[in-house]
């Protein structure tokens, strides 16, 4: 089959280059021009593991092409995909504008039956105004309404392991009211796919519309609101003597509970979860739906993620007494991206931390295996931040470590040897206990609690008697 994949961002890219490599014809389009070039000299333009050596191959086989070209896309394919971002509005709600202008010029140039799929993450009731935009195109260039397909096909795939989640899907969900359309849609899958028919079943859910684009909000408004949940239970657990790892792990073994998503930690970010939360709160304001437990996960995140910059605040007292602030201390950041294995820094928590440590005259080190490229472009224009990708020359000096993500290379790092051969190289630092705020609960606490004043999310050390 001939796909056209429109938007080559974390899903328009991710999605064609696996398509590509199960046998389907694929055209990716973008409108920035940089991009499509280095991609069709087999460069990848975001960092996401297996996902340059998958591109390398699918070009080589010629299954995948990459054009700015977006008409001529269109008119060669069966289905065409939108796959452009949906950035949050000022106030929260899911800016429309890039779906409904590739919508647009699918209605300008659309030649014969297609259909217009929505990959992007929009919210419900979004396929009406897709729907009325193609036609208005149609009575335009063509004076009647041409026959089209639309269905939502939400992504659900997660970074740092989108090519598996691409591949191994746990669900496939297709929304239409349009019978041609799922029947294309389904010839799409089964060439993609080599379900059974049980797999088939169990996997791949049919809906109307309106039920496909709302799965996608409630389900990344339940996942943020489990974090949220667990992180309001970790600053209860730091004022009793609880600790919350433990107590995730003894909710997790409830079946009806489940043990994802039940991590504490610095606060969710990334491109989805953010803006899909204020998204969901605004569609409801639209239908005068208050949606009150959403709202309260979101207020939960925005405190959490202040929660590291004040565990310092209150550390720095601690360690060296009531006139020691923050301005002039020298501080290491571990991990700028949202998460492992990428390099999206989009609503990181360390870019709150950042903003705080700066704002209070910090002098800043951040460290990250992939994302400081991305991370230097975001704090352009900033004074006092240094940028590394060696740990220990990031960790030299510093009145203080924070660990924000969890990558899994500071799982390999000798802390032991950063703390006697590093904190102190000009002979100025002298702690007995620096300071090690890990704000993922990565790092094992027996082990560094011995030479370090170690902080943990939702835990007291030492741990009450
Ligand atoms: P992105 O910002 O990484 O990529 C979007 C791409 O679309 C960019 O390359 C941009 O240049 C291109 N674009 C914008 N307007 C265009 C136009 N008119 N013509 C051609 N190209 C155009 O976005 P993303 O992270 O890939 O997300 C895309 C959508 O998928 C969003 O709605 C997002 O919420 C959803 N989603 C994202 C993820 C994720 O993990 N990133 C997961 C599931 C769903």
């Amino acid at each position: 089959m001939k796909v056209t994949i429109i938007g080559t961002g974390y899903v328009g890219l991710v999605t064609g280059v696996c398509f590509a490599n199960c046998g389907v014809d694929v055209i990716c389009v973008d409108n920035n021009e940089d991009k499509i070039n280095r991609l069709n000299n087999g460069e990848c333009i975001i960092y996401e593991p297996g996902l340059e050596n998958l591109l390398n191959i699918v070009i080589k086989n010629k299954k995948i092409r990459f054009t700015t070209d977006i008409r001529n896309a269109i008119e060669r394919s069966e289905i065409v995909f939108s796959a452009v971002g949906t950035p949050p509005n000022e106030d929260g709600s899911a800016d429309l504008k890039y779906v409904l202008a590739v919508a647009k010029t699918f209605g300008e140039c659309q030649n014969d039956y297609k259909v217009f799929v929505t990959k992007s993450t929009v919210p419900v009731g979004t396929a009406e105004k897709v729907r009325e935009v193609i036609s208005n195109e149609h009575i335009k260039r063509f004076g009647n309404i041409r026959d089209f397909g639309l269905c939502s096909n939400p992504e659900f795939l997660k970074e740092g392991c989108a090519i598996e989640d691409v591949l191994h899907p746990d669900r496939i969900v297709i929304g239409t009211n349009d019978e041609q359309a799922r029947r294309t849609m389904d010839k799409l899958y089964d060439e993609i796919y080599d379900f059974s028919d049980i797999e088939k079943q169990s996997k791949i859910i049919y809906c109307d519309i309106w039920s496909a684009e709302m799965i996608k909000y409630a389900s990344n408004a339940m996942l943020a609101t489990r974090i949220s949940f667990m992180n309001d239970i970790a600053r209860l657990c730091e004022k009793t003597g609880a600790n919350v790892d433990i107590v995730a792990q003894g909710m997790g073994l409830d079946k009806r509970i489940g043990p994802l998503f039940l991590k504490a930690g610095c606060g969710y970010g990334g491109s989805c979860f953010p803006k899909d939360v204020q998204a969901l709160i605004k569609t409801g304001e639209k239908y005068g739906v208050d949606m009150i437990v959403t709202k309260a996960a979101e207020k939960s995140n925005m405190i959490q993620k202040e929660t590291l910059f004040e565990k310092l605040s209150e550390a720095l007292y601690a360690n060296q007494g009531k006139t020691d602030s923050i301005k002039g201390k020298t501080i290491a950041i571990l991990g700028c991206a949202f998460k492992p294995n990428t390099d999206d820094m989009r609503e990181s928590p360390a870019i709150t931390l950042i903003e705080q440590l700066i704002s209070n005259g910090a002098n800043i080190n951040v460290h990250d295996p992939i994302a400081i490229d991305n991370c230097k472009h975001i704090f352009a224009n900033k004074k006092h931040i240094s940028y590394y990708t060696d740990v220990y020359d990031c960790c030299t000096n510093v009145d203080a470590i924070i660990l924000v993500t969890n990558w899994n290379e500071y799982n390999c790092v000798d802390w032991e040897d950063i703390r006697k051969n590093y904190i102190n190289i000009d002979g100025k630092h002298n702690y007995e206990y620096p300071i090690f705020i890990d704000g993922r609960n990565m790092l094992s606490e027996q082990k560094l609690w011995k030479t370090w004043m170690y902080i943990g999310v939702g835990k007291c050390f030492p741990a009450k008697q």
